[in-house]
């Protein structure tokens, strides 16, 4: 259920918006629009607060569109013996799978080596998962697999025994960020991309509106920086550590078109693997590297020798090695995790609220999985409201009941239903043709590029290529997709006049 005001965004909407602002002041100002920033406007909103967003790129601009896409139920912090951080990651998923955002977040099986470490681990995790109310009809027990069952879930990988255990993915890092904004704005929260703030106070934030140039200073009765790899640079007492973190992209044929993720056990470690993800987009995702970073946090680069190590570690377990001409893609993300000492690998995923001298609370650390509780976190640091967090039942725009979302899913694309919900006819309708490809081969629609722009607040083909939709993830495709999303920007740039630009 969502809010009195429309969670539609558009250029529009944010300089009215952005104006207003200038003229009043807001109960809290959340700097920066990943997963965290827009999981604590909507925390807010939803106590009554009321809130803007600010926001230097794009939604989805950090790290958080550059995650394994992973909601998951915490076996890796099972293994480092903190079982309170799995407790709270499986309580996260559940409320995830099953009320937040059902349509966003589906059962991902997964195939991991049957050996003893393995099956105590799987098991104390089901334990969890069935402690924090989650039916084996969504994810069911783990269980032994032949070699023959195992070739069908994943049929490039040399046959043998397995475990098959099963957790939460997320169809889309970005999706659910920009759903968590849309139904934030729902509940009134102003979401203000291309704003970049340049200093913080207690009090508001120094910003420049990065569409005109102009400067301006935002006044708010509380601010929470949720900045990510980027919090120490407004909050000099936060100190992090960041992690690089890395994935190639395949195509999903490369791997025979897998119906299970794959889990490797990277050589010389009991609890670092190699994971092959499959997507909805008929990719694979392969990851994950975690190095300790000090490079340029805008664009941190992948290596050949993260894409060496990845792709040997993986083929390890299949019966033909893979090449690097079998990598269409490859990204990385950086992990804000607080320093500590030790290698990036075993600091605390743990999230912190830290509340600076001059009273600006910063929110770090933590992951995808937990947003939720993170923001309730912070926003109960501001103090500004006795209301309890209201989010854990707060379904997301395009969330319906499990009959709703199967009306939707016979009359529309299923895999457009996995990524809008109960939203995907809007999306559909949006433009004409709108239920036509944008490009051969890919399963991304002109709808979703008119939506991206009508409703999701993109402001220009990056948004769309790479956040909105994901074609970026494959360069090659973006490259064939940028000029038909030019020709949808300046159509709806004819109708409607806006800071709308193009992909060049
Ligand atoms: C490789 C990798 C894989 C991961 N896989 C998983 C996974 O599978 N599951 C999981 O649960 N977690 C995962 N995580 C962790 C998770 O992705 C992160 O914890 C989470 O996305 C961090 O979100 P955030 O909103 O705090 O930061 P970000 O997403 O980085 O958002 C910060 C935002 O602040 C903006 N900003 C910065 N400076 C300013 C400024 N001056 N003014 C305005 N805006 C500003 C940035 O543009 C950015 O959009 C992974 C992390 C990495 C790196």
């Amino acid at each position: 259920m969502t809010g009195n005001h429309s969670p539609d965004l558009d250029a529009a909407r944010r300089t009215r918006e952005l104006t207003d602002l200038a003229e009043s002041t807001v109960d809290l100002l959340v700097v920066g629009a990943g997963i965290t920033g827009v999981g604590v406007a909507l925390d807010a909103a939803s106590r009554g607060l009321s809130v803007a967003v600010i926001e230097k790129a794009d939604l989805a601009n950090g790290t958080s569109r550059w995650s394994s896409k992973l909601v998951h139920g915490g076996l890796r912090y099972l293994a480092h013996g903190d079982i309170g951080l799995a407790v709270e990651s499986a309580r996260e998923r559940h409320a995830l799978m099953t009320t937040i955002a059902p349509h966003l977040v589906r059962p991902l099986p997964m195939l991991l080596p049957a050996n003893l470490p393995t099956r105590l681990g799987v098991g104390l995790g089901d334990v969890i998962r069935r402690a924090v109310g989650t039916r084996t009809a969504l994810l069911p027990w783990a269980r032994g697999v032949d070699p023959e069952e195992a070739s069908r879930l994943v049929p490039a990988m040399r046959p043998r025994r397995g475990l098959l255990h099963w957790d939460g993915q997320v169809v889309d890092d970005a999706r659910l960020v920009t759903a968590v904004a849309r139904t934030a704005a729902s509940h009134g929260a102003a979401i203000l991309t291309r704003v970049r703030a340049t200093a913080l106070r207690g009090t508001g934030a120094d910003v420049v509106d990065e569409v005109t140039g102009e400067s301006a200073t935002i006044v708010a009765r509380a601010v929470v920086n949720a900045t990510g790899v980027w919090a120490g640079t407004l909050a000099p007492e936060v100190a992090l550590s960041p992690s690089r973190g890395a994935h190639i992209v395949l195509r999903s044929a490369a791997l025979g078109h897998p119906h299970a993720a794959l889990n490797v056990l990277v050589p010389g470690s009991r609890s670092r693997w190699v994971f092959a993800l499959p997507t909805d987009d008929d990719m694979v995702l392969v990851g994950l590297t975690d190095d300790p970073y000090d490079g340029p946090t805008d664009s941190p680069p992948v290596t050949d020798a993260d894409e060496e190590f990845l792709l040997s570690t993986l083929s390890s377990a299949l019966r033909t090695p893979l090449g690097p001409g079998d990598v269409v893609g490859r990204f990385a993300g950086l992990r804000p995790l607080l320093s500590g000492g030790g290698a990036t690998a075993d600091l605390s995923r743990h999230h912190a609220v830290v509340r600076g001298g001059d009273g600006v609370v910063t929110i770090t650390g933590g992951k995808l999985t937990t947003y939720r509780k993170m923001a309730a976190d912070a926003v109960d640091a501001t103090a500004l409201t006795a209301v309890p967090s209201a989010t854990r039942r707060l379904p997301l725009v395009g969330a319906g009941s499990p009959a709703q979302l199967q009306q939707a899913a016979a009359r529309w694309p299923a895999r457009l239903v996995r990524r809008y919900g109960t939203e995907a006819g809007r999306v559909v309708q949006s433009t004409d043709r709108g239920d036509e490809p944008l490009i051969s081969g890919r399963p991304e629609l002109r709808g979703e590029v008119a939506f991206g722009l009508r409703c999701e607040l993109a402001l220009d083909a990056g948004d769309l290529l790479d956040r909105r939709t994901r074609l970026g993830l494959v360069p090659a495709d973006r490259e064939r997709a940028a000029p038909v999303v030019d020709e949808l920007i300046a159509a709806h740039a004819a109708r409607q006049p806006g800071p709308v630009g193009g992909s060049s």
